[in-house]
């Protein structure tokens, strides 16, 4: 297995809650390194940017409303295998599917309000790590 990186989001559900250093915890707990970490407030146009594959779905406007609510955290994480190892600890999208013990399950509101966002793929993770972080902001 190689080291990856992955492009991560602490979600405005999460911030509004405190939850950032519980979510983080169970990322270092599962191996994955935070080496770069940064809170913002996302703009509309980046938000809408971000999840543009999206923007034919009924929930795009739900989900960048929600997106653009509060702060969040963008972070990249690296570890073995992190894009996979990510989704795992992440849990499944509907948190009322997600495993026992992973960050959706024990921490999302609901399918919208689910807490983290996590890369899909290698591809998507370099390409969303590029839209939020400068190479010398990442120290691995
Ligand atoms: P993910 O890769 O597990 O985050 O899931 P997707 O790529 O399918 O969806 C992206 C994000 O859109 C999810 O994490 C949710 O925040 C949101 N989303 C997906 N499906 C729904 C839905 O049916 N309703 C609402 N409100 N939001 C959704």
């Amino acid at each position: 297995m190689a080291i990856e990186r992955t492009f991560s989001i602490l979600k405005p559900d999460a911030t509004r809650r405190n939850l950032t250093g519980a979510i983080n915890a169970k990322f270092e707990a599962a191996g994955l390194r935070i080496v770069a970490q940064r809170r913002i407030h996302m703009t509309r146009a980046q938000a809408e940017k971000f999840y543009e594959v999206h923007a034919a779905r009924p929930f795009y406007g739900e989900l960048v409303e929600f997106m653009t609510s509060a702060p969040v955290v963008v972070q990249v994480l690296e570890g073995e295998n992190a894009v996979a190892k990510n989704r795992e600890v992440m849990g499944a999208t509907n948190p009322e599917n997600a495993a026992p013990g992973t960050i959706r399950k024990e921490f999302a509101v609901n399918m919208g309000e689910n807490s983290v966002h996590g890369s899909d793929s290698l591809e998507n993770a370099a390409i969303e790590i590029a839209q939020f972080f400068k190479p010398e902001e990442i120290v691995g």
